[in-house]
């Protein structure tokens, strides 16, 4: 299948090489030029432009930062919207929000071509090893023509309903996380400081009503468990300042909704309060050396 792929960064670059290894010709377009070239080196060819990535693609699937990445890609002068040919199906998986989602599909409709929104959860090491979850908003004769593709590069592939409801999902399960990560360090500290050893209170949530994944999979207490960004310096994983984005989201989409999200505004602030001290770059659990004396990131 002929594949454009647009946004070649942390997740976009192993994205793209999966469907490679799978045997699609991929046309690939980021603009970091080397970015273009690391992907040109394992075998796809080069677009000199968004457009030209789009101009000749049966999908083009994209992975930007952010909104306003995704509206000057696709309905910006230069925009791919513009550029596909009738049949092309455009998929999104950057996380954004559920607005510019609708948004741009309805652009894409207008035009006459079907578009899927598909955030993914998984992270980089899920990219990389070809096993993301995809939340796909779309109608479902687009979902069943898109699943094949999305299945080279991710394990589970659901579909949540219409354009948009991809980015309900994810940015739902990201305002939960980033809640759940804060409590569990908020708890873990306190047993800490009134004297329980932290591998014995872990255990004891991970076995009792606390239990939850930022406790059970990714406690953020350092020495708690292997194989974490806690037992790395919180090194790698999912960066606090991609946390604060997607609550971002959350807040705003909940403001234009009218729907109160009050410990999402609190989990919010904490997270930018973290990233304002100058350790966004670090993993989100990290959010733990706030509650902590004399490590980076803490405000003691
Ligand atoms: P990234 O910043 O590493 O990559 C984004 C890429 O888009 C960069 O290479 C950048 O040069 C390129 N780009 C920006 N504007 C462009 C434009 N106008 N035209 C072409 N290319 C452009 O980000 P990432 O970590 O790969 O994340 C991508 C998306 O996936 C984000 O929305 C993020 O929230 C989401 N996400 C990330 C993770 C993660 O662990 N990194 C996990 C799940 C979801």
């Amino acid at each position: 299948m002929k594949i454009g792929f647009i946004g070649l960064g942390n997740m976009g670059a192993p994205m793209a090489r999966n469907l490679l290894k799978a045997g699609h010709s991929v046309r690939v377009f980021d603009v970091v030029a080397d970015n273009v070239a690391k992907l040109a080196a394992d075998g796809a060819t080069v677009a000199v432009s968004a457009r030209d990535a789009v101009a000749r693609a049966q999908i083009l699937i994209t992975m930007l930062p952010s909104s306003p990445h995704v509206r000057a890609v696709y309905l910006g002068d230069e925009g791919v919207i513009g550029a596909a040919v009738p049949g092309t199906t455009l998929i999104d998986s950057s996380t954004i929000d559920p607005q510019t989602a609708r948004e741009v599909a309805a652009a894409a409709a207008a035009r006459g071509l079907a578009m899927a929104d598909a955030p993914v959860s998984g992270g980089t090491g899920g990219a990389l090893a070809g096993t993301l979850t995809f939340m796909i908003g779309a109608a479902p004769d687009t979902f069943a023509a898109i699943k094949p593709v999305l299945a080279q590069m991710g394990k589970n592939i659901v579909h949540c309903g219409p354009a948009g409801t991809g980015q309900v999902a994810k940015i739902c399960n990201n305002l939960l996380l980033g809640i759940s990560m804060i409590g569990v360090a908020e708890a873990m500290n306190l047993g800490v400081s009134l004297g329980i050893d932290p591998k014995v209170l872990a255990g004891v949530i991970n076995t009792s009503s606390g239990r939850c994944w930022s406790s059970d999979t990714y406690n953020p207490y350092p020495g708690v468990m292997e194989n974490v960004p806690a037992a790395r310096g919180y090194s790698g994983g999912f960066g606090a300042d991609l946390m604060l984005k997607d609550l971002g989201l959350a807040t705003e989409s909940a403001r234009q909704a009218k729907q109160p999200i009050v410990l999402g505004g609190v989990a919010q602030q904490i997270y930018q309060m973290f990233s304002a001290g100058g350790a966004g770059a670090l993993d989100f659990s990290a959010i733990i050396n706030l509650y902590r004396r004399a490590v980076p990131g803490s405000r003691a």
